[in-house]
């Protein structure tokens, strides 16, 4: 069984895309038991990281919550549209069907004082992002830089504190991918529950922006959270590049890196699929057990395997909506 830590097959067929890799028809050949879904509300220009091996594209401009709140309707809706189960409990998931965790990848739909946030819950909704990678009424995401450290701006505002809060009281999972290091931090010593990135990989051997650093992996570790490695090539590769050749070798580095670093216990997938150039060897979910050969090929045992594709995260969504 397969969990997979983000995808954005919502926002793809929100704009009227065609999906490249979450096809739900091959879920149940691929293992595929569902995961987090985002509800993204995009951006005007679209920031992808270019096919050069160094960039620093500018912060994306901010949007506007009454126009954040507008799409947000309209990604639920599609969201709603799709044939998966809702995600409240752990137990929810299993081999026979594909289940859903709605999750906000970018807080800006919420009103600053948090009046829906009860309202987002009610309808289901279980893990945010507090930014993608601009700034909002909560925090600062990080710009697509490479090479470049992920401290590059300031931390949680007041309005993100309180954001964090009210998650840790509702249950609701904070995902830090897409913060720079100060929000980070911010998080760290606030939240109550453990820390979880659901789509972010190993600075010291890809150093985007968007990656994590030792001392982000260790923090993760301590407070028992996780690591969704993200199958994004240009945040897999030393190289930063956007290389559809890349082989699935390098995803398995980086779960080796962070299993090395913190514990197997701590790291699980995140495929970024349907929003980033992911390996061709892959393709989409169809391509997982090729993934999980992979990591038998690299020597990791049953219970290492069955850690890393679920057991983890289901540990972790259930301390944290408990
Ligand atoms: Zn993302």
């Amino acid at each position: 069984m397969i969990i997979d830590g983000h995808n954005d097959l919502v926002a793809r067929l929100w704009r009227g895309d065609e999906v490249r890799h979450v096809h739900l028809d091959q879920a149940a050949d691929a293992d595929f038991a569902g995961g987090f879904f985002a509800l993204y509300v995009p951006s005007p220009k679209l920031a992808e990281p270019p096919p050069a091996d160094h960039y620093a594209l500018p912060l994306s401009e901010p949007v506007p919550r009454d126009e954040a709140a507008r799409v947000a309707a309209e990604l639920y809706d599609v969201f709603l549209s799709l044939p998966v189960q809702l995600a409240t409990s752990p137990e929810d998931f299993g081999q026979d069907r594909v289940t859903a965790i709605l999750h906000l990848e970018g807080a800006e739909p919420l009103a600053e004082n948090l009046s829906d946030l009860d309202e987002w819950h009610a309808r289901g909704l279980r893990s945010i992002g507090p930014v993608w990678s601009r700034a909002n009424a909560f925090a600062e995401g990080v710009p697509f830089r490479f090479p470049s450290s992920p401290d590059t701006g300031p931390g949680l505002t007041g309005a993100g504190r309180e954001l964090v809060r009210r998650c840790n009281g509702l249950g609701i999972l904070v995902d830090l991918s897409h913060l720079n290091e100060a929000g980070f931090w911010d998080v760290a010593r606030l939240s109550t529950a453990p820390l979880v990135a659901t789509h972010s990989n190993a600075h010291a051997i890809c150093a985007s922006t968007r990656n994590l650093t030792d001392a982000q992996l260790d923090a993760i570790g301590v407070s028992g959270g996780v690591v969704g490695i993200n199958f994004a090539v240009s945040f897999l590769r030393e190289d930063g590049g956007q290389v559809a050749a890349t082989p699935l070798r390098e995803i398995v580095r980086h779960v080796e890196y962070v299993a090395g670093r913190i514990g197997i216990d701590h790291v699980a997938f995140g495929s970024d699929f349907d929003g980033a150039l992911v390996s061709e060897e892959l393709g989409g979910i169809a391509g997982l057990p090729k993934l999980v050969a992979e990591l038998r090929a690299a020597g990791f045992d049953d219970e290492g395997v069955a850690k890393v594709t679920h057991r983890n995260w289901l540990r972790v969504l259930g301390d944290t909506w408990a």
